[in-house]
């Protein structure tokens, strides 16, 4: 079946506004972009010419395993795996209605993250595309024990924990480059893999085609992720002068995650947070706004991920919020941080030749956006579910409002 988009202006997510122009679409496929297109005779046309029109967006980096609001680590991981896998289908699911079309897993126990997936791959529950790295891989004792990660230690032991990741069919690899906020016995700041090791992890995925992520912060823990060719910088602070060079010289993508500090401290004095998190948030908060202020006048591409799931980081509009913090935060127009949200996010994943811009050949996934709504004016229009007045998931209405 072909669907006619008429659109007002249409965000393409590559940087580019169009105006007065048609999306076709057959099947889930975008097939051609433009004014007056040929199209089929059975032809439905869906005459959008007041409203803006977009890619859906898309989060790179989110947790399946966890909902946000269970704050003790010990009550997680007392959960089985089967529960978090319904419940994480449950709270994917939801996302749709935000006009989140691609989510990626960071991270998950077991096969919970593969099992969401399914669910939605399989039609069983109506979902945004989710792409999963697995289990994340550290150093022995690098995540607390029963976090469900992968440990291996020296470039042989990294290469196999990788080869067994991608046989068990991830989408891409996460490494824990240093400790982090979450865990109660490392320091976020303090290095874990070592550059080799990375750069071994890197190379295998790359073989295979796959992108690697590092989760780093910390100076040696950020240079040893860079230097090693990893794809993906997750986290990042502080990003200091050279280091940022180096992100340069090498084409790494930085995925601050803005987000996810920012809920979490405005719930500080509640006092529910273990106190370790409190004390590395507080660390770690006030040095993000430089690193991303200097990464987006660098020129370095940014990539919208929100690490939803984690304390206060609730499943909904935190991609959303993400690009906001992006422009407030470091200076981007809204523009930017659309394209930030779309086809960098989707770059991140290696994906962006399939998602995250509206061009021919693209999967149709793309969201209409209520009248007189305008992200390009008001960026954070698109934190609200009532702004999408319909989300387009590879091809096939999903919400209409
Ligand atoms: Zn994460």
């Amino acid at each position: 079946m072909a669907l006619l988009l008429r659109t007002g202006n249409l965000i393409v997510g590559d940087g580019r506004a169009l105006k007065d122009v048609e999306v076709l679409i057959e099947e889930d496929v975008i097939v051609d972009v433009g004014s007056d297109l040929d199209r089929p005779a059975d032809c439905e046309v869906l005459d959008y010419s007041d409203r803006v029109v977009m890619p859906g967006l898309v989060d790179a980096h989110l947790h399946v395993c966890y909902d946000g609001v269970t704050l003790d680590p010990a009550a997680v991981r007392a959960l089985d795996d089967e529960f978090m896998a319904i419940r994480g289908a449950r709270l994917v699911e939801g996302l749709l209605d935000f006009g989140i079309t691609t989510v990626a897993d960071a991270g998950a126990r077991g096969k919970v993250s593969f099992a969401v997936k399914q669910a939605f791959e399989k039609g069983i529950i109506k979902g945004p595309r989710v792409l999963v790295s697995g289990r994340m891989i550290t150093i022995t004792g690098g995540r607390d024990p029963g976090s469900g990660c992968l440990e291996a230690d020296g470039t042989d032991a990294v290469r196999k924990a990788v080869r067994e990741e991608i046989a068990r069919g991830v989408d891409f690899i996460k490494l824990a480059g240093t400790g982090a906020i979450s865990s109660a016995h490392t320091e976020s700041m303090s290095a874990q893999f070592d550059e080799e090791e990375l750069r071994v992890a890197t190379y295998e995925a790359h073989k295979v085609g796959k992108p690697t992520h590092s989760h780093a912060y910390g100076d040696l823990g950020i240079k040893n992720t860079v230097l090693a060719g990893v794809d993906v910088l997750v986290h990042g602070h502080p990003l200091n002068r050279e280091n940022l060079e180096l992100m340069k010289q090498m084409g790494t993508i930085y995925m601050p995650t803005i987000v996810t500090y920012y809920e979490s401290v405005l719930h500080h004095d509640e006092g529910e947070l273990p106190a370790h998190m409190i004390r590395k948030e507080k660390e770690v908060f006030p040095l993000i706004k430089k690193g991303v202020q200097d990464a987006v006048k660098g020129g370095i591409e940014i990539a919208v991920g929100t690490d939803t799931g984690l304390p206060y980081t609730l499943y909904g509009k935190a991609p959303a919020e993400e690009m906001s913090l992006l422009a407030e935060y470091g200076g981007m127009s809204a523009m930017e941080a659309i394209v930030a949200g779309t086809r960098n996010a989707a770059k991140s994943l290696r994906v962006d030749s399939r998602i995250g811009t509206v061009e021919p050949g693209k999967s149709a996934d793309i969201v209409v956006l209520d009248s007189g709504i305008d992200p390009l004016e008001d960026i954070k229009v698109l934190q609200q579910k009532d702004s999408f007045s319909m989300v387009v998931l590879k091809g096939k209405p999903v919400v209409e409002r």
